[in-house]
């Protein structure tokens, strides 16, 4: 059995469901303060199966060894020997406001998970990690050995949960874990029955875009259109949420035979602009975009994208959705659910 953390949220709602098309038998574990149960309604819907669900928040030690003490009493082959670690804040704004909140959410989460873990010596673990670990990065693609710097209290955490694991490998020779950092995760399920769910008004790209597009939010602001780029404006590294979600899969098997910590970009490899991102989305889509080009958002990098070889060589892993598949099924979903799970 696979423990999901954060399994009813955006990334680990697409990942469960493939896990579960993959024949392995889920539990997810969710505190609900910012995802909808809901989305394992959909999930069962999409793929006929059940998954064991929990609501705990990972800060209360006593409550998640109360669950491991459960699901590790079971017989063999229903008993968690991996978990998949996606429940954190994820807020870049939010973290730099509330540094606080993120570092004792984010980390103790993680390290009451690890010592459950440790009990019950379970010794697989998959981390969500994310390209924000490299900081401004020096060179494009980015491969994994390139340096990290934190930009934001969120940023920090997921450097300083890597170097916990990466510490744990050093220590315990049966411990395996694999890190995966995200570039820029869009789209949806080609269902439309789970997406992405933004509180309040969003911060990132697509969701903005989709929002804007169906009325929902004001037009697109474009941040900058000076940067010395094709056209003016950012690069980054979309990956559609089912590729990523798929890149799980891949890590799982990887993180079952491997020792030892190892990270992995999870990317296209492919860098677009925002105009690009703007102009794929009209074509898919049919719906025009208003937009005005404004400032530079303060910490932006002017390009980001992954080198995918690692995965590739070593994960049997690459991404195979475009970005007119991404910027449809975000907007499907957007239009099937306009207020998320909310309805
Ligand atoms: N962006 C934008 N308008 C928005 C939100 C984002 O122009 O309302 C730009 C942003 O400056 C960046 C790109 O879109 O170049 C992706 O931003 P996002 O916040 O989604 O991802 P990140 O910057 O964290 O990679």
């Amino acid at each position: 059995m696979v423990l999901v953390t954060g399994g009813c949220g955006y990334v680990g709602s697409h990942t469960v469901v493939e896990l579960l098309q993959e024949g392995e038998s889920v539990l997810v574990v969710d505190d609900l303060s910012n995802a909808s149960k809901k989305s394992l309604e959909r999930v069962r819907q999409i793929t006929g199966k059940e998954v064991c669900f929990e609501q705990v928040d990972l800060k209360d030690a006593k409550a998640l060894g109360k669950v491991f003490d459960k699901y590790c009493g079971k017989k063999a082959g229903d008993k968690i020997d991996t978990v998949i670690h996606f429940a954190a804040f994820k807020a870049v704004g939010e973290s730099v406001k509330k540094p606080l909140e993120y570092y004792q959410n984010n980390t103790i989460g993680v390290i009451n998970l690890l010592f459950c873990m440790q009990k019950h010596a379970i010794k697989n673990f998959v981390f969500s990690s994310s390209a924000t670990v490299y900081g401004v990065p020096e060179r494009c693609p980015i491969e994994e050995t390139a340096g990290r710097s934190a930009l934001s209290p969120y940023g920090a955490t997921k450097i300083i949960t890597e170097d916990i694991l990466l510490d744990i490998a050093k220590a315990d020779k049966d411990f395996s874990a694999i890190l995966l950092r995200y570039f820029n995760p869009v789209g949806a399920h080609k269902s439309g029955l789970i997406g992405e769910n933004p509180k309040g008004i969003p911060n990132n790209l697509m969701p903005y875009i989709t929002g804007a597009a169906i009325g929902k939010l004001p037009p697109l602001k474009v941040f900058g259109g000076d940067y010395p780029t094709m056209d003016g404006t950012c690069v980054r590294d979309y990956i559609h949420i089912v590729d990523l979600a798929k890149g799980h899969i891949a890590a799982l098997k990887k993180v079952r035979q491997q020792k030892g910590a190892v990270a992995y970009n999870l990317g296209t490899g492919k860098g677009l602009t925002v105009l690009q991102i703007i102009q794929a989305f009209e074509k898919s889509t049919g719906v025009s975009l208003p937009y005005t080009i404004v400032e530079r958002r303060e910490g932006d990098a002017t390009e980001c994208y992954a080198s995918t070889t690692k995965a590739e060589q070593e994960l049997a892993w690459k991404a195979s959705l475009g970005v007119e598949d991404m910027c449809k099924d975000h907007y499907d979903w957007q239009v099937k659910n306009p207020n998320g799970y909310n309805d």
